[in-house]
């Protein structure tokens, strides 16, 4: 059975929490996809190709939110930097001032997270804890005046082991508390279409959902 993108929208977004944030990752769908989620009311999208997000805002209209939750080059920054808002898997310091120093020449200050590698696969992009906080507090990333990190982003194994998916959301939850005053972190993202419920129990405030939403991609 075939659901429409609008009721798989609406199923989804009347089963979240209110104080949960959906990020609907539209990677590899047509413009026409979008719309439709755009049309219920959706108005943040995540993508993981730079170009691709590129020519979609070019296309789409001007209020929706792009999200870059991809693992990003630090070349492309360039690309995005005029509209993107915010940026889901920072993960060096070198990525991080190149952000800053686009960030500038819009004269925009860009929202950040840092991804934190929490899954035991190791195929997986992020830092480990102690770069984490070593980023943190170095006195360069303290100097960005148009980047603001505001909060974590992690991904857990790809398994059907809910046990570990959640003891791996758990980690990240962790390091969220220790931070979150400090350095007064507002945004969690953790889940996808797979495990974001496993995700809302374990504190997440935003999820990443693509094929719930926009059915399966074809690679
Ligand atoms: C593709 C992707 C998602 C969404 O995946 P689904 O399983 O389709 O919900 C979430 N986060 C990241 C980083 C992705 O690349």
């Amino acid at each position: 059975m075939n659901l429409s993108i609008s009721e798989n929208l609406n199923t989804l977004k009347n089963s979240l929490p209110s104080k949960v944030t959906l990020v609907a990752v539209s990677k590899t769908k047509p413009a026409a996809d979008l719309l439709e989620a755009y049309t219920e009311g959706q108005r943040v999208f995540g993508e993981n190709k730079i170009q691709e997000m590129e020519s979609k805002w070019q296309e789409l209209p001007k209020d929706i939110e792009w999200h870059m939750i991809g693992h990003v080059q630090t070349n492309k920054v360039k690309y995005m930097a005029h509209f993107v808002s915010l940026i889901h898997a920072v993960d060096s310091l070198k990525l991080l001032k190149e952000i800053n120093k686009q960030a500038l020449k819009h004269n925009r200050t860009i929202h950040c997270l840092l991804q934190l590698k929490i899954a035991e696969e190791d195929s997986k992009y992020g830092m480990s804890e102690e770069d984490l906080h070593g980023l943190l507090n170095s006195e360069e990333v303290q100097s960005f005046q148009n980047t603001k990190i505001v909060g974590l982003m992690g991904m857990a194994s790809f398994t059907s082991n809910a046990e570990q998916i959640s003891a791996e959301f758990q980690k990240l939850k962790a390091q969220y508390n220790e931070l979150k005053e400090a350095h007064q972190f507002e945004v969690l993202s953790m889940g996808m279409s797979g495990d974001f419920q496993i995700a809302i129990e374990n504190g997440s405030t935003m999820i990443r959902v693509g094929s719930k939403i926009f059915g399966k991609r074809n690679y």
